[in-house]
């Protein structure tokens, strides 16, 4: 958090606090439902929408989510996707959520789902997903006013809430009301419980319109309004969004069929086109590759960013792939070099992401997954459409169109939208950014009982998967070679000795007891070619209207490619992002454009 806050819990017991917020919140889910979703005219004013968008300044035991929520479900009217945005400094523990619901039998499914997926909040932005990715929860972890300055969305509705202005002022001033203002568009509805005639000013001051409207028992009043300045407004806060049509994905591996599911669960029509007659044939070929976040002393960017993937991918894991058969969430031991320095401390919460032990850190958000198996799925998402065989020479703009066109000039595909997710051969289309060829070299085979494995993934200097069900049985995997500049697809002996040798340092006796099978060439190999950007993170966003590009995922395509989908579709849409803005900066493709 950037400044101190006024009310602090610190010294408070976990009991009083959530006694203390369950009372601020009294009366519940009445209170809830007509202070902040009568106050914004929900549901009547989401009814029919393709999206909305609400924003929270405070989000307590959630009690205002489950509420919008159970109200989105109960609609038959409802909005096809339900953001909820909401800040929160000091999260409460996912069994208060579960006991603030107890009073009412509505929510407690609902508090039970949201309670599963709160976990490790450390400062920073956590996106959860709901109701098949219908319903998504941004929790903003820390002071509401800095979080606020990190988001880029036009809300639809605002629900102010925090203790009283008198005890928690900074919930209630103006720079958060500018912070807030920041990201309304005209017509935005605002609701708080307070009538505070300094609130009310405040508020004006930013442009929002409120009015003193009848409380609920045992409250008079509360206040609801809209955002209309009566100065002109300098637009809103990004870019017209488009309206879903047609899209175009070229490229059908992790990337590719990512930003299609994502694009389609937006309503749009998208056409998957490859190269090569079935998906995931690229680096997404791999048969089975690890998840875990990545560590460093001083949590670099490239840390936090994979914690946001990784929470991101699991949920995908969760909900559309074979637990045992397509993955595993095993949990992923990281064996760090001696004289490495130890990862930075995450506090409290970061022991659900990373927690010190004598063998190395243990990560409980990890585990391994078949890549062919989630591209699968997402091209399973309806709307969704997969062509295979078709190579894309060329793109031009015809009007308000793109045309996809073969190496003949002919015309393969046209749509509205082209996202451009095609590994190296994105450097063919658009010669104008900077990608690397990383060559990856895995060993492999299946397991033979008599030897004696870790029980669950480990990672380090390259990774070793002890036991993934593939087609030719139960198999050990572990690599993998890191070939700069390299595109050779021929499996090599020195790799082989190469990923042993990496293995040495991961598990010494696994490796001991794999030796003779690798000098007795009976070790299979499997080869990738990854594609990088010359930082080794993933290149997200617009190069001109209407042309998007997702791609350079390097090796963590796991990690990273439902994120980059999700943070694409974001900006196409005018969503909230699933990322600080400067997390989502240095995943945009303008960086290399800015580099020169
Ligand atoms: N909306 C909640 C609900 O529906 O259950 C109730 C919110 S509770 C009354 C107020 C919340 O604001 C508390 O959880 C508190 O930790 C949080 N808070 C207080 N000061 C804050 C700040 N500066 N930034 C972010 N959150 C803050």
């Amino acid at each position: 958090m950037s400044e101190p806050v006024a009310w602090s819990p610190e010294g408070t017991p976990r009991s009083s606090r959530f006694d203390d917020i369950y009372r601020s919140a009294s009366g519940g889910l009445a209170q809830a439902r007509h202070v902040f979703l009568g106050g914004c005219g929900l549901p009547q004013a989401w009814a029919g929408q393709r999206c909305w968008r609400i924003l929270e300044t405070g989000f307590g035991l959630g009690l205002n989510f489950l509420a919008a929520w159970r109200a989105w479900k109960d609609d038959a009217q409802r909005p096809g996707l339900l953001h909820f945005v909401s800040a929160e400094a000091f999260p409460v523990a996912a069994a208060d959520l579960v006991r603030s619901a107890q009073a009412h039998p509505e929510l407690q499914e609902l508090a039970a789902d949201l309670a599963a997926q709160w976990w490790g909040l450390v400062p920073g932005v956590h996106r959860l997903s709901f109701d098949s990715g219908r319903v998504l929860l941004t929790l903003c972890i820390g002071d509401a006013r800095a979080m606020l300055s990190e988001q880029a969305f036009a809300a639809d509705a605002v629900f102010l809430d925090g203790f009283d202005p008198a005890r928690n002022p900074q919930m209630w001033e103006l720079p958060l009301f500018k912070a807030v203002a920041r990201l309304c568009r005209r017509g935005t509805a605002i609701a708080t419980w307070t009538v505070a005639g300094q609130v009310r000013r405040d508020l004006q001051q930013c442009g929002f319109e409120v009015d003193r409207v009848p409380g609920l028992s045992p409250k008079r009043e509360c206040l609801a309004g809209r955002f209309a300045p009566a100065w002109a407004s300098r637009g809103d806060p990004v870019a017209t969004p488009l309206t879903p049509g047609r899209a175009i994905v070229i490229g059908a591996g992790l990337a590719g069929s990512a930003a299609a599911a994502s694009l389609a669960q937006r309503s749009w029509q998208v056409q998957v086109l490859d190269a090569a007659a079935q998906p995931a044939t690229g680096a997404s070929g791999l048969p089975a590759g690890l998840l875990a976040p990545h560590t460093s002393s001083d949590d670099s960017l490239l840390s936090r960013l994979s914690r946001a993937g990784v929470r991101m991918t699991l949920q995908q894991a969760t909900r559309h792939l074979r637990a045992g058969t397509d993955w595993d969430f095993t949990g992923v031991l990281e064996r760090r070099a001696p004289d490495a320095r130890a990862p930075a401390d995450l506090g409290d919460e970061g022991r659900a992401w990373q927690e010190p032990r004598a063998d190395g850190v243990w990560h409980s958000a990890g585990g391994w997954i078949k890549p062919a198996a989630l591209v699968q799925a997402w091209l399973s998402t309806p709307g969704v459409q997969f062509r295979g065989s078709v190579r894309i020479e060329r793109m031009q703009r015809t009007g308000i169109h793109w045309q996809a066109l073969d190496v003949r000039g002919q015309l393969v595909a046209e749509a509205d939208l082209v996202v451009v997710a095609a590994a190296l051969g994105s450097g063919t289309l658009l010669p104008d950014l900077a990608l690397m060829p990383v060559r990856g070299q895995v060993s492999w085979a299946t397991r033979d009982d008599t030897t004696s494995m870790p029980s669950g993934p480990v990672n380090g200097n390259g990774h070793f998967l002890p036991s993934v069900p593939l087609a030719e049985g139960p198999a050990w995997l572990t690599g993998s070679t890191y070939g700069r500049g390299d595109t050779s697809l021929e499996p090599r002996d020195a790799d082989q000795l190469a990923n042993l040798d990496r293995l040495r340092t991961l598990a010494p006796e696994v490796a001991a007891a794999l030796a003779p099978a690798f000098v007795d060439r009976a070790v299979q190999a499997w080869c990738g070619v990854r594609c990088a950007s010359s930082d080794r993170r993933p290149l997200v966003g617009e190069l001109a209207p209407g042309l998007w590009v997702s791609t350079a995922m390097g090796s963590r395509g796991l990690t990273f490619a439902w994120l980059a989908a999700e943070l694409l579709a974001a900006r196409l849409h005018g969503e909230p992002l699933p990322l600080p803005m400067r997390l989502a900066s240095a995943l945009d493709v303008a960086r290399q454009r800015a580099a020169g």
